[in-house]
């Protein structure tokens, strides 16, 4: 199950990174044919020999009027300067026009064609132009984006924009009219792309199915995470990376070709850029939260707490300041997500270190975004020429950090699992343990009996299990005698054999009177150290010849006793208690105390003797 889980998901990374690169290298193919090679000196860009079945950046020295606002015709006189585009107008060189980046001023270029090219349709593929514009062709109005005018009378037009024009000549000239009294920059700050009228269109569409496709991407993941944190409450992983996909792709909607304007038309242009930035500043939250929770003890709180703090702060002003303030502190807010990208990278390098889950390929999700970034950074300076990376760089990151949530999901099902199988299993042999066990309690319940009753050493009743039995025996109303009987001299014996001697004495003497008892239906006892007691029904046994019987066959036994005062063997003395079937019942202290005494006489009588007293007497 796990391996199935993981190997479609692998699948389904190929697939879609497969998809995405080769969407990246297919619009790549249609956005630069020619970087930049051929570019535009002193107003004039020169295609001649160029191939116009392909779409050419309109970069280099644009003729620049700043602080003017020309129409056609107004050139003739004027004196010429030269300003690179794409750039900032508020960072252009001071003699190259630098002006305040609120302000106005006019850009012009002439672009030379192949002979033969008038009649054709073409095309100019604009990006974002702050904020508004006006555009002529060869002295002819084509476009007004919103209304170019003072702080009073400006108004934005939308972002990016595909404007197509006919030519009747071989040169065409364009012209452009800006002002800027809204962002903190200002000017042509994006290559604006020429080229045939249906080659433009195919690569603005080109670009916007490639931005459609991964916010779309984006959108579908977020769904799924954001489903798998609804059914499952407890872990809140999945929450913050749905939020993030979900917000980053929104925003995906807002950038670069800006198709939500193809969606609504009459979108706000402050309501758009305040949406932008707030959706990635919760980004920005969603994704330092779930950094925490993936990585828990690599990321310092205080670290993630500066991050969301300084974000939310940004938050706030996005939703109360101007434009203006907003764009003005953009600056800032991106100098503190490079910090925080910097610090991501330390957190994935100690997770890495401390062989953490996931952690080798959330490192290279982060290496493949910072390096795209960094190659955008350096493509966008002009260090090398390449095309911009970072969303495939990002949707990376984010399919890495997406299967590692798969992997620790499937992980979770696996353990419950085989926890399911282990259940099973138990259950079915549970019975059979159960059976098993109570047989054995039973067995060792069994063994605790029979050894809570024996004596340990000579293997016959002990006093508890005697009392028992004669104290059930004197409930009745049969006749019984009990006997008392205690070793002569059997300190003597000890001292004389030892111990060990004495034991086997005990053990003998224990088999020879319980060898009587039995014969008489009766029970023996070890009732003490060297003292023994026997209960016989009276009907049975005559209680005289019986005391006899078993004074008689400890002295048969033979075993030497030279201490002894009494005889050269051991012989022990009995007391015997008597009682008659016509006797109330009685209780087993009274009886014992009575044997107990006869045993005395005995024992004062000269030993190796027995003595009757009887109960009734007392
Ligand atoms: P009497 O003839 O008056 O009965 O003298 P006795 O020495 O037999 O009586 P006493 O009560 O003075 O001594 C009993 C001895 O029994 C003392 C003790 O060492 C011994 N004895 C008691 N239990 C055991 C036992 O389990 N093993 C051994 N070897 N000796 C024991
Ligand atoms: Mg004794
Ligand atoms: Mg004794």
């Amino acid at each position: 199950m796990k391996l199935y889980a993981l190997r479609g998901y692998m699948l389904l990374l190929i697939l879609v990174l497969n998809i995405t690169l080769l969407a990246g290298t297919v619009s790549a193919a249609n956005r630069y044919p020619i970087k930049s090679s051929q570019t535009a000196v002193n107003g004039v860009l020169d295609l001649t020999q160029n191939d116009m079945n392909q779409t050419y950046p309109l970069d280099g020295e644009w003729r620049w009027y700043p602080n003017e606002l020309l129409v056609p015709g107004q050139l003739e006189n004027k004196p010429i300067m030269t300003t690179k585009v794409p750039g900032n107008w508020n960072l252009a060189p001071a003699d190259a026009g630098r002006i305040e980046p609120y302000g106005s001023g006019t850009y012009q270029l002439d672009i030379l064609l192949p002979e033969h090219s008038s009649g054709q349709m073409w095309a100019i593929h604009v990006p974002t132009i702050y904020s508004a514009y006006t555009f002529w062709v060869n002295g002819r109005l084509v476009e007004q984006n919103g209304v170019t005018g003072d702080t009073q009378t400006e108004q934005p037009g939308r972002p990016t924009k595909v404007i197509s024009f006919a030519s009747d000549s071989d040169r065409i000239q364009l012209m452009f009219q800006v002002t800027n009294h809204i962002y903190r920059s200002g000017g042509i700050t994006s290559s604006i792309h020429f080229g045939k009228s249906e080659s433009v269109y195919r690569f603005s569409n080109m670009r916007i199915s490639t931005e459609l496709f991964l916010t779309g991407g984006l959108i579908m993941m977020s769904v799924y995470h954001l489903g798998l944190y609804v059914l499952r409450r407890k872990d809140r992983t999945p929450l913050y990376f749905g939020m993030y996909c979900l917000t980053l792709g929104i925003r995906g909607l807002f950038t670069g070709e800006r198709a939500i304007y193809d969606f609504n038309a009459g979108l706000n242009w402050a309501f758009a850029l305040r949406f932008e930035y707030i959706l990635l500043c919760i980004s920005v939250i969603a994704l330092a939260l779930f950094v925490k929770s993936v990585f828990p003890k690599e990321i310092h709180w205080v670290g993630a707490g500066t991050i969301i703090a300084l974000t939310s702060f940004y938050i706030a002003l996005c939703l109360m300041a101007s434009p203006e303030v907003v764009s003005r502190y953009l600056l800032y807010f991106q100098y503190m997500m490079l910090i925080a990208v910097l610090y991501a990278l330390y957190v994935f390098f100690m997770a890495i270190k401390r062989k953490r889950e996931g952690a080798i390929i959330s490192g290279i999700g982060i290496t493949c975004f910072v390096m795209t970034v960094i190659n955008d950074i350096l493509s966008s300076q002009g260090f090398i020429e390449t095309e911009f990376y970072a969303t495939h760089g990002l949707y990376v990151f984010i399919i890495c950090q997406s299967f590692i949530l798969a992997i620790s999901f499937s992980r979770a099902l696996t353990s419950s699992e085989e926890l399911t199988q282990k259940l099973l299993v138990m259950n079915s042999s549970l019975e059979e343990i159960v059976q098993e066990r109570t047989q054995e309690l039973k067995e060792s319940n069994q063994a605790l009996l029979v050894q809570s009753l024996l004596d340990g050493l000579t293997g016959i009743a002990n006093r508890r299990c005697f009392n028992d039995n004669a104290h059930e025996m004197l409930q009745g109303k049969e006749g019984l005698c009990l006997l008392l009987m205690d070793i002569d001299h059997f300190k003597k014996y000890n001292d004389t054999y030892g111990h060990f001697k004495g034991d086997e004495c005990l053990r003998k003497v224990a088999k020879a009177l319980q060898a009587e008892a039995f014969k008489a239906g009766g029970i023996a006892a070890r009732y003490g150290g060297e003292e023994f007691a026997v209960i016989a029904p009276a009907d049975q046994v005559i209680p005289k010849q019986f005391a006899e019987q078993l004074v008689g066959c400890i002295k048969k036994l033979q075993l030497p006793h030279s201490a002894s005062e009494t005889e050269a063997v051991v012989t022990i003395s009995c007391g015997v208690a008597v009682r008659k079937a016509s006797d109330d019942p009685v209780s087993i202290d009274t009886v014992i105390q009575i044997a107990d005494q006869a045993l005395y006489t005995a024992k004062a009588l000269g030993r190796n003797r027995y003595y009757i007293a009887s109960v009734e007497e007392r």
